[in-house]
């Protein structure tokens, strides 16, 4: 399922996005704090060079963009189930 695009709630700043339920009319969303996401250790050869760094960085920000996503979506898959019986029956039509 494709993740709601998510919106600003809040002044820039906070960084907190706000994700709606895509189906019109419903008043749901679910808001994230993306800088809230532990990172965990990035991993660099000994000599490491500054491509070396950039490429870590960059594949550590997909990563933690991924777990995002992933909970998002586990949040919109619950509410829909529960909320629309057969919304998601019908997106896969
Ligand atoms: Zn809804």
């Amino acid at each position: 399922m494709k993740v709601p695009v998510a919106e600003l709630t809040r002044p820039l700043g906070s960084g907190t996005v706000r994700y709606h339920c895509p189906v019109t009319r419903c008043r749901w969303h679910w808001d994230e704090r993306p800088g809230l996401e532990p990172s965990g250790p990035i991993p660099l050869p000994i000599n490491f060079t500054p491509e070396n760094l950039d490429q870590a960085l960059t594949a550590m920000a997909c990563k933690l963009a991924t777990a995002q996503a992933r909970r998002v979506e586990t949040v919109l898959r619950a509410h829909l189930t529960l909320a629309h019986p057969g919304y998601l029956k019908d997106q896969h039509q």
